[in-house]
């Protein structure tokens, strides 16, 4: 009961907290668990130590917005909406969460391997069952010269938002479209806080793996009012420095990548080709080698047991797999879970 007084107070001064000072990027902050807590966030991750969860997949739906406002306030730039569910699932957790709003942080706030990269969206979702605890989902955006606009951060209308503080009208943001493109794709999965005062530590966290693309028109809209502005923290951003990892681990989780699967199916098949071939070839060779110039009826004489064994052999050491017991589909299984 406290820990959700203490929440719905979080959300409370979130929502109406004028200023929060990024001067020092949130490493001076001592409210609440923003010093003294043990998981929080955002964090750098590190690639090569996230672990794979099994059957822990997020799907997210929502509805179109056809008319409402977003506020811009200092360190803010937010959208207050409900329309929008997300669905936890793994072996143990079968939960529903709930839009609240969604912001944005320039530059962003997660760091992937050591890069900062230029913005990160926060959607923020409530527990349908327990409103103390929150699911947030970030959007990693990285600048890319030429790349055409984004139809969702054009629906924000954010060149109308010249004042500080003011509030713009938004209409036709194509929520469903923006969340049907992250649903049930590769996200890293860990367990934080929340990134501005008080820190509060009951955060389920996704990051969606894929960097997106903005341009530089469109990334200026949000730089201009942190990152690029010298009279907000002195030109810092309105990102938090990356806390301690501490005992957490991060995970990957969900994701049938289709472009992954695809070239599992067209590696494998190729492996078949390129062995029949190798096979065959052998065989061939063979028989020219056995066969008698002139002796047309001996053509096609058996290929003797040794050369088939030093065949199969010479096969297994081409691909670097040892015995010919397991199926050949396994080396590449492995190959390619290396890559996450
Ligand atoms: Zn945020």
């Amino acid at each position: 009961m406290i820990g959700k007084f203490i929440l719905l107070l979080s959300l409370l001064l979130i929502s109406t907290t004028g200023h929060v000072c990024y001067k020092h990027e949130g490493a001076d902050w001592e409210t609440g668990a923003c010093a003294s807590g043990s998981r929080q966030s955002p964090i750098n991750i590190i690639t090569a130590n996230v672990r794979e969860a099994e059957d822990v997949e997020l799907f997210i739906s929502g509805t179109d917005i056809t008319t409402g406002s977003i506020l811009y306030h200092d360190h803010e730039l937010k959208v207050t909406y409900s329309g929008a569910t997300a669905k936890y699932t793994s072996e143990d957790e079968d939960s529903e969460w709930a839009l609240a709003q969604f912001h944005y942080h320039a530059p962003a706030e997660h760091r992937i391997d050591g890069k900062t990269h230029d913005l990160e969206m926060h959607s923020v979702f409530v527990s349908k069952t327990n409103p103390g605890q929150l699911l947030v989902v970030g959007v990693i955006y990285e600048l890319e010269q030429g790349y055409e606009d984004d139809e969702f951060i054009a629906s924000l209308a954010l060149e109308n938002l010249v004042s500080n503080p003011t509030t713009g009208h938004i209409e036709n943001v194509p929520m469903e479209n923006f969340y049907n493109k992250f649903s049930n794709t590769k996200m890293y999965n860990y367990k934080g806080s929340l990134t501005t005062p008080p820190c509060t530590e009951s955060v389920e966290w996704f990051v969606v793996k894929e960097i997106q693309k903005i341009n530089p028109s469109q990334l200026g809209r949000f730089t201009s009012k942190w990152a690029g502005l010298s009279t907000f923290a002195e030109g810092k951003g309105s990102n938090r420095v990356a806390m301690d990892l501490n005992r957490r681990k991060v995970f990957v989780t969900g994701g049938e990548e289709f472009m992954g699967s695809f070239s599992f199916s067209i590696l494998f098949i190729v492996f078949l080709v390129i062995s029949v071939m190798q096979i065959g070839l052998a065989g061939v060779f063979t028989l020219k080698l056995k066969s008698p110039k002139n002796a047309t009826s001996q053509k096609f004489a058996k290929i003797p047991e040794k050369d088939k064994i030093e065949g199969t052999e010479r096969l297994n050491a081409d691909y670097n797999y040892p015995g010919v017991s397991k199926p050949p589909h396994k080396y590449f299984q492995r190959s390619i879970s290396k890559e996450i």
